[in-house]
């Protein structure tokens, strides 16, 4: 396992990989590791020759008041914790300067996704995303890159980026992953106090609430969103940014009878700590 700092010499490391005709699998990531990361690192590692994982807490993506100074920045439990999964190959953890240089200006955009529901609370994220996800394909040329489902709007926003900038990657997209108690592993958690964790079982225990409903047949949109919101309200911690019903791919709201693939989006702040969400189900 191989860690890289700069730009110009993870370029130099993949290049006779591709030459040579490998694979290469990429999981851009913030850091601060968890179960969650490694199952996009799982699927990475089963699909690919060669795994990079990059670490970078990318200041372009949070918001004016948001949490970039005290995101947790924890490099060397993250490659322990990489390395007791078996290792990869390359971990990519670019500094700022190296990635936004001061004269750096060129904005890669997908307003339409981009301004809708978590792009509401938080005005600038997902262009940040972009630009970073961009700009990281660009420096990686992986094969693959595995983005997690639990960031559903995200990956949506990323596959569209792909598809009209016709990046030659294949987007894979990862399922949640809970921790035991039903709470999605997030490296925000580490900022839930011990009741905040407890109320933010919540979340999941309301996207349950919503599926065995829809299982058991109640397909009217608005019926389904009071039954998921009215147990998060139950709960008086936990405040709702977003519970959306929304159209899987296009993610515009469903109104009456859902009779497409739906995805669930929600966003809830638990104590000051911002949570998301999702439910993805069949019709
Ligand atoms: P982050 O470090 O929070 O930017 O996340 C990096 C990647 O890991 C993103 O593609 C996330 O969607 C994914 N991810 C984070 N948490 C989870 C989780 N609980 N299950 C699956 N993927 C996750």
């Amino acid at each position: 396992m191989q860690l890289i700092t700069n730009i110009k010499n993870i370029r130099e490391e993949l290049r006779s990989f591709r030459y040579n005709g490998k694979t290469i699998g990429f999981v851009p990531t913030m850091g601060c590791l968890h179960q969650g990361h490694l199952q996009l690192v799982e699927a990475a590692k089963k699909q690919s020759d060669v795994v990079v994982v990059s670490i970078f807490v990318n200041p372009k993506q949070f918001c004016e008041g948001e949490d970039y100074e005290i995101y947790p920045r924890t490099l060397e439990a993250d490659m322990k914790l990489l390395e007791d999964f078996g290792g990869v190959d390359y971990i990519f953890a670019p500094t700022v300067e190296d990635m936004w240089p001061e004269d750096n200006e060129t904005l890669v955009m997908v307003p339409s996704l981009s301004s809708i529901l978590i792009g509401i609370t938080r005005p600038g994220h997902f262009e940040g995303v972009t630009r970073v996800v961009a700009k990281l394909f660009n420096i990686v040329q992986p094969t693959k890159a595995f983005f997690g489902e639990k960031d559903f709007q995200q990956l949506t926003i990323i596959r569209r980026m792909v598809k009209d900038l016709d990046i030659d990657v294949e987007v894979v997209g990862v399922p949640i992953y809970r921790e035991e108690d039903g709470v999605a592993a997030s490296s925000r958690n580490v900022f839930l106090s011990p009741e905040d964790r407890i109320a933010a079982r919540v979340l999941n225990q309301s996207l349950l609430m919503v599926e065995k409903a829809f299982k058991e047949g109640e397909k009217d949109s608005q019926k389904l969103k009071q039954i998921g919101i009215s147990k998060i309200e139950s709960e008086p911690r936990a405040k709702i940014e977003t519970f959306e019903i929304l159209d899987a791919m296009s993610l515009q709201e469903v109104k009456g009878t859902i009779t497409k693939n739906i995805v669930i989006l929600l966003s809830v702040e638990v104590g000051s700590v911002r949570l998301l969400d999702q439910l993805s189900l069949e019709c």
